[in-house]
């Protein structure tokens, strides 16, 4: 069988007065009248702990979303053995019937879920309707058919054979069983990485960050209402330490998918080196952890193109996305003018509450994330090398919320210019406009991360320039575009360097990491 290229899911607009952002405010309301009690989904069952966690909107402590129930090493080790037992009748299905699976839950996300899985997003992670429908609709349906896509196409990928002799490659699923483990920032990669694995025929124990649990629990909704056998994926809600304990330690682990930090992708990389001789085979480590995303500005550039790119690159869904512009460098020419327009732009951002389509600006993930992106405001204010031209005030009282905060810098390599905040912080640095290919330099060495840049210019030996001295310095580099919303089929996503393992997700090199080949030569 072939399973032809898909277009991608054209993204709805929720204008006022749509039918669809009827439909997403019903779906809203729906949510927000009843009070979820969230179970864990460990083999057929439905597994309650009894020892509830809250849960309720980042911008909304008042609010309660519901209840999940925490596990522990136990409900690790039931998770696993429930992957381990569902693996050998899923490894022995014919690849369409899988196929199938993942190209009707993408069919329920497109129809039915849509706004149920986009108000879960909305409510459970503060996104406003436009990231929400971006990530939880579109890119989740996207992640879903292109590899179903992908997965053909290797299957299909056979080695020559010559007379007399028949050489064929067997996709086999890795053996053993895998683990995924998901970030609160896009429910499209709760999504994908679970289901990548699952769709090479892996059975998988998923973990998703607490705070990412109301989204995932519809995705398996929609996983079960299209057919995935129990077993295949278990979900299960514990600490970190319990699972790492359980799973590293285990000889049939094979596999991790992650995106999260790069201290946790780094730990659990150390803790599986350690235990190396006690697997079955050597593990496929695939991570994705982190960015200091760069726009790089030359002084050909279009100020009102590099301003919109800095006010929607580094602000929307508040600077949580490991592709968002944190650091730009602006020619003095230029800079004028562009402050100018992203001033303009910042003030026409409200802040709010994602139930009000108004708002663009929401509230940060947790209170966590909210000490910490504000302890970096509070120490870029003291040094007296930057100055915050735009807002610098935050407040938890009724969200997490904080203004879209800009600083400029006159130290390049000042600590907000140089480490990972994942808020919504941007530090600009201005430069001399004739020192363009030292700056180039500046932007190549300042931070260990390699994931996303932007380099905006109209002088082509500029853009030339800048694509060869920044060659490793981003797995995903945009010329004059901001340096976020990759599309799945179109922009593969993924950097190196600190950025992980570059093993783009929603491409074909991503599901060849879950596969294990077997050369078979037959002689006639
Ligand atoms: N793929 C997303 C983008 O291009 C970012 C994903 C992430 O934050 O991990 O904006």
């Amino acid at each position: 069988y072939n399973v032809p290229a898909p277009k991608n899911e054209p993204v709805l607009s929720y204008a006022p007065g749509s039918k669809e952002r009827q439909l997403l405010k019903k779906a809203l309301a729906d949510a927000r009248a009843v009070e979820l009690d969230i179970p864990m989904y460990i083999g057929a069952e439905e597994v309650r702990s009894g020892k509830k966690k809250k849960l309720s909107p980042p911008h909304d402590h008042q609010h309660v979303l519901g209840y999940f129930h925490e596990g522990d090493k136990s409900h690790v080790e039931q998770a696993v053995q429930a992957a381990l037992n569902a693996r050998e009748l899923w490894v022995n299905l014919g690849w369409e019937h899988r196929a199938a699976i993942f190209l009707k839950a993408a069919d329920l996300l497109a129809g039915p879920y849509r706004y149920k899985i986009n108000a879960a997003t909305m409510l459970g992670q503060s996104k406003n309707a436009f990231q929400a429908e971006i990530d939880s609709a579109c890119e989740l349906i996207d992640f879903l058919r292109f590899n179903v896509h992908f997965m053909s196409q290797i299957y299909h990928d056979q080695p020559e054979s010559s007379p007399g002799v028949w050489n064929r490659i067997e996709y086999r699923a890795l053996e053993g069983f895998t683990f995924a483990l998901t970030p609160f920032n896009f429910t499209a990669i709760a999504g994908n990485l679970p289901t990548s694995m699952a769709m090479m025929g892996n059975t998988v124990v998923w973990k998703p960050a607490n705070t990412q649990i109301y989204a995932a629990n519809v995705i398996m909704q929609v996983l079960k209402e299209a057919g995935l056998p129990d077993g295949v994926i278990n979900l299960i809600y514990v600490s970190g330490p319990d699972a790492g304990d359980v799973i590293f330690s285990h000889r049939e682990f094979a596999g991790l998918h992650f995106t999260g930090s790069t201290g946790v992708f780094q730990g659990m990389w150390k803790t599986i080196g350690q235990n190396i001789q006690q697997y079955r085979s050597y593990p496929r480590i695939v991570g994705e952890t982190g960015g200091k995303d760069f726009v790089m500005v030359h002084k050909s550039a279009n100020a009102k193109e590099v301003s919109t790119a800095l006010s929607r690159g580094a602000f929307e869904y508040q600077g949580q996305k490991c592709s968002a512009a944190s650091r730009a460098y602006i020619p003095s020419n230029l800079w004028d003018d562009v402050k100018k327009y992203m001033l303009e732009d910042l003030k026409s951002f409200k802040m709010g509450g994602t139930e009000d389509f108004g708002n663009f600006i929401n509230a940060v993930i947790d209170e966590k994330a909210f000490n910490s992106i504000t302890g970096y405001i509070e120490k870029a204010r003291q040094n007296p090398m930057n100055e915050i031209i735009a807002g610098g005030k935050y407040d938890k009282s009724k969200g997490y919320f904080i203004e879209p905060t800009v600083i400029v810098s006159k130290d390049p390599s000042s600590v907000t210019m140089c480490e990972e905040i994942f808020g919504p912080v941007l530090t600009i640095y201005v430069y001399h406009s004739e020192n363009f290919e030292q700056t180039l330099e500046l932007v190549d060495s300042t931070s260990p991360y390699a994931l996303t840049g932007s380099i905006f210019a109209k002088d082509r030996y500029a853009i030339e320039l800048a694509a060869k001295k920044l060659t490793n310095a981003a797995g995903n580099f945009y010329i004059n575009d901001k340096p976020t919303g990759a599309v799945v089929g179109q922009q593969p996503f993924g950097g190196a360097r600190g950025s992980g393992t570059n093993d783009k997700a929603g491409a074909k090199v991503n599901l060849l990491r879950w596969v294990s080949l077997r050369t078979v030569k037959e002689t006639f």
